[in-house]
C-alpha cells in the first residue's frame, strides 16, 4: 500500500518545485511524512495578554499590549542600539534592538497601541525585552491570533522564500488538512490504555497546533513514549535474534578457575563479583555467544572479573584478549593482570603501537600457534596481521572510547564461531542512557566495593587555603603514603594549562623540597610517562604531579591523597574517574577539590555533588543531566541523539515505561505476530531504513 505520508512534497499545496527543492536542500524534507516530523521546537504562549506588573524574568515569552512612550537611539558604532518604552496601566518595559534599527525606527510610533511578543530579561531593576515580535494592535487581533503558536526552525534561505516559521507553520496546517484522517495508530491498545496515551492522529495534530496548554503536554509524552518505545522494540528484538542465531563457544571446563580460588586468590572476593562471575560463566558455558555489559565504580574489583572470565576460555583450549584505549591503560591493565597470571603460571602479553618489531613478530607467532593465551592491547590489536590460534574471549575495557567498527573487527577475526564478548566500562552509565546505548547486552553490574575500603572522603578548598593543603599532604606523607596533585590540560588553552602545571611542579618542588617528585604529561614520550608512573608505583617517588593522562586505571594503592588543581574545569565523570585512583587500599583517603573564587552555577553543583556523594551511579545521573546526552563519550555512534522529541535526560520515566512496554509485548508476542500488533509490526518495518550492521556485537 502506497502511504500517502510517502508523497512527494512539491505536491502539498503551497509548495511546488522550487520550494521543495529548498526544503529539501535546507532542511532535509522530500515527503509528507518529513514535513510532519519537523515538529516545532517551542511555542509561543500567546493565550493571554500580561499586564507589565505580572512578568518576571523565568518567563519564557510573554505577549503584552501597551502604547509606545518614548524611542531613543543610544550608543555608538557596534554598541549602537534603539530603545522604545512601552507602557500599559500598570508600568512599562524597554523594546530594545540592536540591529535592524533604521527600519524599525520608522516604523514605530508614539501613542499607537501595539501587541508585543518577547522572552523579557531583567536588568537591575528594568524589564527589557530585545528584539521582540512587534505589531499594530488591531480590532479582531484576539480571535485570529490566540493560542499556542508553534515555532519552527528554518534557515535564512527559506525565509527568503517566505518559509520562516509562520510560513512553514502554514504548510503543516495544510498537511494536517490533506492527511489528517490518515494517520494511523502505531502503538498496541494496550499500552495506550496502560498508559492513558493520546491517539497519534490527536497527538500529531496537537503537537504542532494544540488547542490547549495540556493537550500539547499529552501530545508530547506520547511521541516521546513512541519514540523510545520503537527504539526499545528494536534493540530488544535484535537482542533476541543475536541469541537466537550466534552461536558460541562452549565453555564448561573450570579446572583452572578452581585452582585459582583454591590455591591463589589474593583476596576474598565480594558478593557482587562472585554473582557477576556466575553471569558470565553462564553465558559461557551456554552455547550462545556473550555479549555483556560489565559496569562497575572504579575500585569495585574489575580486572579480577576479566581474570577469572579469562581462565575460564583458557581452560576450555582458547585464548583471551583484553583491549583498551591507550598505551598508559594497557600497561597498568597488562601489570595488573600479570600479578595474578603469575600466581598461575599463565603466560600474558602486551601489544601495542610501540611494540618493538622483534618482540612484536615473536607475539604474532604466539597468537598465531596458539602458545600464547592472553594478550593486553590497545588498538593494535585489531590490524590484520594479528591472528588468533582460536579467540574464544575478547573483553573491551572504556568501550566507548572505541568506535563500533572497530569493535567489529576484532570480532571478526574469529572463524565459524564467535568469540564471547565482555564490555567493561570504568565510568558508570545511568541506566536509562545504558537502556538506550546498550540496551541490546546483557548488563551485569558490581555493586560494592571490597570489604575494609573507607569511602573517600572529598573537601572543597579555595587558593588561599593551599598552605594547609600542603600541609596536609605533608602529614600524610609523614604517614609513609603518597599523593597525586592533577592539573587540567584541555586542548584550545593548551600553552596557559603546560605552564600551569609547570608552575605547580616548581613550587611543589619548593614546597617539598626533600621528597621525590615525578611529573607526567602528555608531551612526554610513552617510555618516559611510563618510567615516571613505574617511579611512583613502586613508591620511588611521593608526589605524583601530572595532568589527566592519569585519569584511567592507574593502581597506586599507596596513594591517599587526590588533589585537583582548578577543579572547576573538569566534568563530573572526569572527576569522579580522577578520585577513584586513591581510596584502592586500605588507609582513609582524600580528594581535595581546588578551584578559584568564581565559580559558574554548574561547577558549583559539580563541586558539590562530588563533596556530596561517592556514588558513581548517581554521578552520572547528574552528569547526563548536565550535560545531556551529547556529550556523554559514546553517544555519537549511537543514533540516541537523532531523537526527535524525547530526551533521555529529561524523559526517564517514559524511557522506562516504554521499554517496560516493549518487553511485556514481546513476551506475549515475540513476532509481533498477534492481530492487534499489527500497525506496531508494519510501522517498524516502514521505518527500518538501514539494516543495524552490527547490532550482533552491541
Ligand atoms: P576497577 O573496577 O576500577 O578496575 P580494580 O580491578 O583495578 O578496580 O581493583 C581495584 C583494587 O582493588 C585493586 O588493587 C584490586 O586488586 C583490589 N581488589 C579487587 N577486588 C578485591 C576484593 N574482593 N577484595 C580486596 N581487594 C580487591
Ligand atoms: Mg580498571
Amino acid at each position: 500500500m502506497a502511504d500517502i505520508l510517502d508523497t512527494k512534497i512539491e505536491y502539498l499545496k503551497g509548495v511546488g518545485p522550487q520550494r521543495a527543492a529548498l526544503l529539501n536542500a535546507e532542511l532535509k524534507i522530500f515527503t509528507y511524512g518529513d514535513l510532519l516530523e519537523h515538529y516545532p521546537f517551542r511555542h509561543e504562549d500567546r493565550t493571554k495578554f500580561y499586564t507589565i506588573a505580572e512578568i518576571t524574568e523565568d518567563l519564557p515569552g510573554v505577549q503584552l499590549r501597551g502604547c509606545i512612550e518614548s524611542i531613543e537611539l543610544q550608543g555608538e558604532g557596534s554598541k549602537k542600539r534603539l530603545i522604545a518604552r512601552l507602557a500599559d496601566s500598570t508600568g512599562e518595559v524597554e523594546l530594545v534592538w540592536f540591529q535592524g534599527i533604521q527600519w524599525i525606527a520608522h516604523q514605530l510610533k508614539i501613542g499607537i497601541e501595539y501587541v508585543v511578543f518577547g522572552k523579557p530579561t531583567l536588568f537591575g531593576r528594568k524589564i527589557s525585552i530585545a528584539h521582540p515580535e512587534i505589531e499594530p494592535y488591531l480590532p479582531g487581533y484576539s480571535e485570529q491570533q490566540i493560542g499556542l503558536i508553534p515555532i519552527y526552525h528554518t534557515t535564512e534561505k527559506l525565509k527568503k522564500h517566505f518559509l520562516d516559521s509562520k510560513g512553514i507553520a502554514r504548510l503543516q496546517k495544510h498537511l494536517l488538512e490533506t492527511i489528517g484522517e490518515r494517520i494511523e495508530e502505531n502503538l498496541p491498545p494496550y499500552a495506550l490504555e496502560k498508559y492513558k496515551l493520546l491517539g497519534r492522529k490527536e497527538a500529531i495534530a496537537n503537537l504542532h497546533f494544540p488547542k490547549s496548554a495540556e493537550l500539547l503536554k499529552k501530545a508530547l509524552a506520547r511521541m516521546k513514549f513512541e519514540e523510545f518505545f520503537f527504539i526499545q522494540l528494536r534493540l530488544l528484538m535484535q537482542m533476541k535474534a543475536r541469541k537466537e542465531h550466534n552461536p558460541g563457544k562452549v565453555f564448561r571446563n573450570l579446572s583452572l578457575l578452581h585452582d585459582f580460588y583454591k590455591h591463589h586468590l589474593p583476596f576474598t572476593l565480594t558478593d557482587a563479583q562472585k554473582r557477576v562471575i556466575k553471569e558470565i560463566y553462564a553465558d559461557m558455558k551456554s552455547g550462545r555467544q556473550m555479549n555483556r555489559l560489565l559496569q562497575g565504580d572504579v575500585g569495585s574489583g574489575k580486572t579480577i572479573v576479566a581474570f577469572i572470565a579469562m581462565l575460564i576460555a583458557i581452560s576450555n583450549g582458547a585464548q583471551a584478549c583484553l583491549m583498551v584505549p591507550t598505551e598508559i591503560l594497557a600497561d597498568q591493565h597488562y601489570q595488573h593482570l600479570k600479578t595474578f597470571a603469575n600466581r598461575m603460571g599463565v603466560k600474558i602479553g602486551k601489544l601495542t603501537g610501540s611494540t618493538k618489531t622483534a618482540e612484536r613478530q615473536q607475539l604474532l607467532e604466539e597468537l598465531q600457534n596458539g602458545s600464547l593465551p592472553i594478550v593486553v592491547g590497545t588498538h593494535a590489536l585489531i590490524e590484520d596481521r594479528v591472528q588468533f590460534n582460536n579467540l574464544g574471549l575478547c573483553i573491551i575495557d572504556e568501550q566507548h572510547r572505541f568506535g563500533v567498527a572497530q569493535r567489529a573487527k576484532l570480532w571478526e577475526k574469529n572463524q565459524a564461531v564467535y568469540p564471547h564478548i565482555l564490555v567493561m566500562t570504568a565510568t558508570p552509565i545511568p541506566r536509562t542512557l545504558a537502556m538506550t546505548l546498550y540496551g541490546d547486552l546483557d548488563v551485569s553490574i558490581i555493586d560494592q566495593l571490597p570489604a575494609g575500603r573507607k569511602p573517600i572522603q572529598t573537601v572543597h578548598f579555595y587558593e588561599a587555603h593551599r598552605l594547609k593543603v600542603f600541609g596536609f599532604i605533608k602529614q600524610q606523607l609523614a604517614k609513609g603514603r603518597q599523593a597525586y596533585v592533577v592539573y587540567p590540560l584541555i586542548e584550545e588553552s593548551e600553552k596557559i594549562d603546560y605552564k600551569n602545571l609547570m608552575d605547580g611542579y616548581e613550587s611543589i618542588c619548593r614546597a617539598f623540597p626533600d621528597v621525590p617528585v615525578s611529573i607526567v604529561h602528555g608531551k612526554m614520550r610513552p617510555q618516559d610517562k611510563d618510567y615516571e608512573m613505574q617511579r611512583f608505583a613502586k613508591g620511588e617517588t611521593k608526589i605524583m604531579v601530572a595532568t589527566t593522562v592519569i585519569e584511567v586505571g592507574v593502581n597506586v594503592p599507596n596513594a591517599t591523597v587526590m588533589v585537583i588543581e582548578n577543579a572547576e574545569r573538569f566534568g563530573l565523570a572526569q572527576l569522579h574517574q580522577l578520585r577513584g585512583r586513591v581510596g584502592r587500599g586500605a588507609e582513609q583517603s582524600y580528594c581535595i577539590l581546588m578551584t578559584d573564587y568564581k565559580l559558574s552555577k554548574e561547577a558549583k553543583l559539580r563541586i558539590e555533588t562530588m563533596v556530596r556523594t561517592n556514588n558513581g551511579f548517581e554521578i552520572a545521573d547528574i552528569d547526563l543531566r548536565l550535560r545531556g546526552p551529547g556529550d556523554i563519550e559514546g553517544t555519537q555512534q549511537s543514533g540516541i541523539l537523532d531523537l526527535r522529541l524525547a530526551d533521555i535526560s529529561r524523559d526517564q520515566k517514559i524511557l522506562q515505561a516504554a521499554r517496560e512496554t516493549a518487553q511485556e509485548i514481546l513476551a506475549q508476542d515475540p513476532h509481533l505476530a498477534f492481530p492487534e500488533h499489527q500497525p506496531t509490526l508494519q510501522y517498524l518495518h516502514r521505518t527500518s531504513k538501514q539494516p543495524q550492521r552490527w547490532a550482533h556485537i552491541s
